[in-house]
């Protein structure tokens, strides 16, 4: 192998214009990048085919993946990375497609609910007893969210077995001394979680102290791969492969994660109160209380209700609550058929999405679901074609959900609204524009948080709670005659007494 590292600096070398200052990545960091599947394996042998411009492609995805400007130079904070404490695992499971979406694909869960573990030996620091009630403990913190039960065996073989070796232990991934690689653990049927023993564990969580790793924050991570997660690059969750301290409690990218690994077929496992909470707001809204269709049926009554959204898509116009979906040919006028449940129309939307909040129609014609920091992307015709990332619309990592996106008429650009900020994105160049996020009070006039954002024939429309407000392009303000009523100008609702019982409720 050295031979060939010779080749390669050689090539980089000739064409340093890639690399500021002569900064040049070392065997080791070529390695770093091929471990971690930012750079695909090296053929042993071969000449290699890895050029200055792979490297610093690779380079990009691993800024990228760890939330760093993504320059690929070898900056400083870049190379902070090569000698970062992390996992061993790999980030990206499969270079060759570059598709996030492996990440549940190629991973799978336990299939049972009943989980067994057992710890082989303490640390040279911890005493066994210690490591087990960190163990115990990090379970605990991921088991409610597969609905998983973890049991401690001390003779009989584990589904999940925890071991402190050092340098090479017999499985193929040998450990490397003090720092950077500190643990790995093996997704299921396999199980096993190896801690580096080179390493000084201690149970106080220090993020200063370079020489103490926190094994409770390390064994929490290691035990969602044993669960079958792989990293994220969501820098605050807990699969996020770089060392972070303190751990406390697992991030809605991890939870999603378990959701779709144990919970897909689950219909009473809802995350809404992550995914769907909203800052308060000062706008009229219905409250449920005040909506009567409980009693009689589940479909909620169009002209009394708030909307999850609402959105302009092939031409029509629909409308979301609830489970529930209505299309309207044009103003007023409801398609045959309607309503629907969503999970009728868009099928392979998973089940624990109860609510579509956010959804538009790509400049290609396919419709796109997000919740979370997931989007589903599925044909004109509604077929599921894939699942992803938010992150494939470069929106940062710390945003957790958008809440509305649409595209301009006015630019073909899409907007992507996140409560009170919003982004610019080129779909055609698959880049962020420059100058975002910005406030959504650019939209003067125009309360927001926004339920819904759409272009109407030529308009553009925002809806909040039960009101609509038209935006004055020429102004660059709302129309002074809004808002109006949303379902007697939009759906086919009477203006009846009943409607003087808009309730308000400051709090939802
Ligand atoms: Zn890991
Ligand atoms: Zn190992």
């Amino acid at each position: 192998m050295v031979g060939l590292y010779n080749v390669f600096l050689f090539a980089l070398v000739s064409s340093q214009t890639i690399f500021k200052e002569e900064v040049k990545p070392t065997s080791q960091e070529v390695n770093f990048l091929t471990r971690y599947g930012y750079l695909p394996p090296q053929p042993h042998g071969s000449d290699f085919s890895v050029t200055a411009q792979s490297i610093s492609e690779a380079v990009k995805k691993m800024q990228k993946f760890a939330g760093l400007p993504p320059t690929g130079e070898l900056d400083p904070e870049t190379m902070k990375l090569f000698r970062r404490r992390r996992c061993g695992m790999k980030d990206i499971l499969d270079a060759k497609t570059k598709n996030r979406l492996k990440r549940y694909i190629l991973q799978q869960g336990w299939d049972k609910k009943t989980i067994t573990y057992r710890v082989h030996n303490g640390s040279s620091t911890l005493e066994q007893s210690r490591v087990e009630a960190i163990m115990t403990a990090g379970l605990a913190v991921w088991a409610p969210h597969g609905n998983l039960r973890f049991i401690q065996v001390e003779e009989t073989k584990a589904d999940i077995e925890v071991s402190f070796v050092s340098k090479d232990h017999g499985d193929g991934f040998p450990f490397d001394g003090p720092g950077r690689i500190v643990a790995h653990a093996f997704p299921p049927p396999h199980g096993a979680m190896h801690f580096d023993d080179d390493e000084l564990w201690g149970d106080s969580p220090d993020e200063d102290n370079e020489d103490v790793t926190d094994l409770f924050a390390v064994a929490v991570h290691e035990i969602g791969h044993a669960l079958g997660l792989s990293h994220s690059d969501v820098k605050a969750s807990v699969m996020y492969p770089y060392y972070q301290v303190p751990v406390e409690k697992l991030h809605e990218d991890d939870i999603l994660g378990m959701h779709e690994l144990y919970l897909k077929e689950a219909t009473t496992s809802t995350p809404a109160e992550f995914l769907y909470a909203k800052p308060s707001s000062s706008v009229p809204r219905f409250t449920k209380s005040d909506i009567s269709y409980e009693e009689e049926d589940d479909i909620p009554d169009l002209c009394f209700t708030n909307y999850n959204t609402i959105q302009s898509m092939q031409g029509k116009l629909f409308v979301f609550e609830e489970e529930w979906m209505w299309v309207l040919s044009r103003r007023r006028k409801i398609i045959d058929g309607y309503p629907k449940k969503i999970h009728d129309v868009f099928v392979g939307l998973p089940k624990y999405i109860d609510v579509i909040k956010t959804i538009y129609e790509k400049r290609n014609g396919h419709i796109v679901i997000f919740s979370g920091r997931f989007f589903w992307e599925f044909s004109s015709r509604y077929r599921l074609i894939k699942r992803g990332r938010l992150s494939e619309y470069s929106v940062p990592p710390q945003v957790s959900e958008l809440t509305s996106v649409f595209i301009s008429n006015y630019n073909n650009k899409t907007y992507l609204i996140e409560y009170e900020k919003f982004w610019r994105f080129d779909e055609h160049t698959m880049t962020m524009d420059k100058g975002y996020p910005k406030e959504m009070s650019a939209w003067r006039k125009v309360p927001y948080p926004v339920d819904a954002a759409l272009i109407w024939e030529g308009d553009t429309f925002f809806f909040r709670g039960p009101r609509f407000w038209r935006f004055d392009n020429n102004k660059i303000q709302a129309h002074e005659y809004y808002p109006l009523p949303t379902a007697q100008i939009w759906f086919p609702c009477a203006l009846t007494p009943e409607m003087a019982s808009y309730t308000t409720n400051e709090d939802i």
